[in-house]
């Protein structure tokens, strides 16, 4: 062993080494296109400027970019960037608090989680990156706004929407959980409002058809494929045509065909869109104004104060049996979305529970004989049908930090879309919210304007996309490359970029975006109809689809509140960053909540400090027998007894069954058992140099040889599961410093000048 050399393993060195030259050699840059090759666009998740990288993140990206670098090191053509999701709730919020601009809060945000995650070495191509809130890029939004808006995809209602008092904004149907919003928890109620909404449901069923094709390719994991089918929400079953005899006609659905004649009564939604003519009644429309204005609490989980409202109105029953009363209910919503189903109350606990509240609601509304018999009424023959919870849902927020509408409203013309000429509108940056209300409202320069078709007088919109929008698009501007960003629209859509790196090869987020994927699907195949997208002709964005799962610590989701918080930085201090990206995929499956433990960052750290040390000293040993003569690498002693060469046979074995599992591994984005696998290698060689030693006195140089060749193999399994100790091993197993990076076993990467 070489005296004097320190072979301790020093992170820090290490990693800021190899960030440097990764830095000079440009390994992250997004490869031009137009070559032969395989175009991998690997998509992360577009992170909150929420402040700070959190133990999350490095979660999903040490992921991401394990399958993004295992790429590259096969030598394919890859694509990992994003975009900071800089508009809504949050950043505002996070600037109230502050009391600066949101503008001045989110680009200091994304200055300092870049910094976060530069430090952690993932290999994105920071060229691309951009953010959601800069004028080039939420044109883009705007310009889909208008495209949808005229392909009827977008449209303006005075609909009813969930509300919440404490946050003064409208919520989608996915953030209102159990009757509360999602952010404060304070109860939601039901209100009317003019609103633009976003028609999902012209696609769902196609999202639900292409699902099985997804489920096929193998390349969407269970997690993913399950968000898919909660968001979904299909439900299968019968519908039958029931008419009252008057000319009122609803279609009714259920899904227990087999139990028709037990239905006691229908549910139709606030949100059906024949609702009108089923509350004709003054007293019942009445009724239902209060449930939209907000009168009535929305609890549309629980079926014991759940809204009911007699329409007084009854239709036939199946069977024949005692006429079914029709009452509305927002509970239809979050079971079946916006349609009218049979209450089968010996079926169903919900239904069970409502027919037990009947009596007493009937006998109050229909007391008197207001109630309607219907005689001559007809039941259709039940056919198959689907429901999906799925549902059209709002994408206007009152609130002044998001993407301005592309509308104005003339006092002659009503309101009015922008032509896409006269995009981007510009948010002004001068906004101060204060947490209620919307400041953009109340600016007269921002709102009076003048309509596109008359010139009269007008105001805009005042109110903004929902961020959730703008994540409808702001997957794609990372395919084009950044000097094209300022391009006209239609310049950039001409590219051949889109076509070259869509759809995603694979896309790694939270087990949280599912929403956003269902969503990003809905408006691809909405865009291949239009024809911006007309090449994907599947409509689908994404070719693959890995979810992970959260991380908690010490079993409970982390708060501050509970003392539990993990801190990358921290971490990283401590450790250097390859333990933290390799505990973190060590630790878990990722379609396993992650319970962070300190345990597996000591684990990954005496393993990187061991493969780190081992192979320093057997480094220094091979150069000192090379330099004593002791034969050249794989010359053995003439005439000598090769008694170890079972045992070298034995690790080339091992070796070739590593880098097999691996591959598998890192293709099926296992990456908690490639870093098993890798450290079992490990064992392998430390075994065999044990065992050789105890043949002979000191290691042969084929023996030597042979310990290197393995270390090499070790140091490209590595590579994408902790990059720079890995890259710095290789070079010191004597490969080109200003090579690319550690190519995988069996791939020769060509160098690009
Ligand atoms: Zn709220
Ligand atoms: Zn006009």
């Amino acid at each position: 062993m070489g005296s004097g050399v320190d072979n301790s393993y020093r992170p820090h060195a290490i990693e800021a080494r190899r960030q440097q030259a990764w830095h000079a050699r440009e390994a992250a840059r997004t490869p031009p296109i137009g070559e032969p090759g395989s175009y991998l666009y690997i998509k992360p998740s577009a992170p909150f400027t929420s402040g700070n990288v959190h133990i999350g993140h490095v979660r999903s990206y040490s992921i991401g970019d394990a399958y993004a670098r295992f790429q590259r090191a096969r030598g394919n053509k890859v694509l990992f960037a994003f975009g900071f999701d800089a508009f809504g709730l949050p950043a505002e919020l996070g600037a109230i608090e502050r009391g600066i601009a949101p503008s001045d809060w989110v680009r200091r945000c994304a200055e300092h989680m870049t910094g976060q995650l530069q430090r952690l070495g993932f290999s994105f191509d920071w060229e691309r990156t951009f953010m959601s809130s800069d004028p080039i890029m939420y044109r883009w939004s705007q310009w889909l706004f208008l495209e949808l808006l005229e392909a009827g995809l977008v449209y303006r209602g005075t609909g009813n929407v969930d509300w919440c008092d404490t946050c003064q904004t409208t919520l989608a149907t996915i953030q209102v959980e159990d009757g509360r919003c999602w952010r404060c928890h304070n109860p939601v109620r039901l209100i009317e409002r003019p609103t633009w909404y976003l028609r999902v449901s012209a696609y769902t069923s196609e999202n639900d058809t292409r699902l099985a094709e997804r489920e096929a390719s193998d390349k969407w994991d269970e997690v993913a494929l399950a968000s898919q089918r909660f968001v979904l929400g299909r439900v299968d079953g019968v519908e039958l045509e029931l008419s009252d005899g008057d000319g009122a006609r609803l279609k009714v659905f259920t899904p227990h065909a087999d139990a028709l004649e037990q239905a006691r009564f229908v549910l139709i939604s606030p949100k059906h869109p024949q609702i009108d003519a089923w509350a004709a009644d003054a007293a019942v429309r009445e009724r239902l104004e209060e449930l939209r204005s907000g009168g009535l609490e929305r609890s549309s989980r629980d079926a014991r104060t759940v809204a009911l409202i007699d329409t007084g109105r009854s239709l036939p029953a199946a069977g024949g049996g005692a006429p079914l009363p029709v009452l509305i209910s927002p509970g239809v919503d979050g079971r079946f979305g916006a349609t009218a189903v049979f209450g089968v109350p010996e079926r169903d606990r919900t239904d069970e529970v409502i027919a037990e509240r009947l009596p007493t609601l009937l006998a109050a509304s229909r007391a008197g004989g207001a109630a309607h018999v219907p005689s001559g009424g007809e039941v259709s023959a039940p056919r198959p049908a689907v429901r999906y919870k799925a549902d059209d849902f709002s994408i206007s927020r009152q609130r002044s930090w998001g993407t301005p509408m592309p509308i104005v409203y003339c006092q002659t013309h009503g309101a009015v879309p922008l032509p896409k000429e006269q995009l981007p509108v510009l948010l002004p940056l001068d906004i101060r919210p204060t947490g209620t209300g919307n400041p953009l409202a109340e600016l007269d320069e921002f709102v009076q304007t003048t309509c596109p078709l008359c010139g009269g007088p007008a105001e805009r919109e005042t109110d903004t996309l929902d961020g959730h929008f703008d994540a409808l698009w702001l997957w794609v501007p990372v395919c084009v490359p950044p000097e094209a960003r300022a391009d006209s629209l239609e310049e950039v859509l001409a590219l051949g970029d889109l076509r070259q790196w869509l759809p995603s090869e694979r896309v790694v987020a939270g087990s949280d975006s599912g929403n956003f994927v269902f969503d990003q699907r809905i408006v691809t195949k909405a865009l291949r109809d239009i024809g911006p997208l007309a090449f994907l002709a599947d409509g689908e964005p994404f070719a693959g689809c890995l979810f992970h799962e959260m991380v908690i610590s010490d079993g409970r989701k982390m708060s501050k509140h509970l003392g539990n918080v993990v801190d990358p930085d921290a971490l990283v201090e401590q450790y250097g960053a390859d333990t933290v990206r390799l505990a973190v995929l060590y630790a878990a499956r990722p379609q396993k909540t992650l319970n962070w433990n300190d345990s597996a960052a000591l684990r990954a750290h005496r393993f990187l400090t061991q493969v780190w040390e081992f192979s320093q000293s057997r480094l220094a040993t091979a150069g000192e027998l090379a330099a004593a003569g002791a034969g050249a690498p794989g010359a053995e002693d003439e005439g000598a007894r090769d008694t170890t060469e079972h045992l070298r046979l034995k690790l080339r074995q091992w070796c070739e069954k590593a880098v097999e599992k691996t591959t598998q591994d890192m293709q099926a984005l296992e990456t908690h058992s490639a870093v098993r696998n890798v450290m079992r290698l490990f064992d392998r060689i430390k075994d065999f140099e044990k065992r050789a030693l105890a043949r002979e006195q000191q290691l042969g140089g084929a023996d030597c040889e042979a310990l290197l060749a393995a270390l090499a193999t070790l140091a490209q399994l590595l590579g994408p599961l902790a990059p720079h100790v890995a890259e710095e091993l290789w070079i010191a197993l004597g490969h080109d410093e200003d090579g690319a990076q550690t190519p995988w076993p069996g791939v020769s990467l060509e160098v690009v000048a």
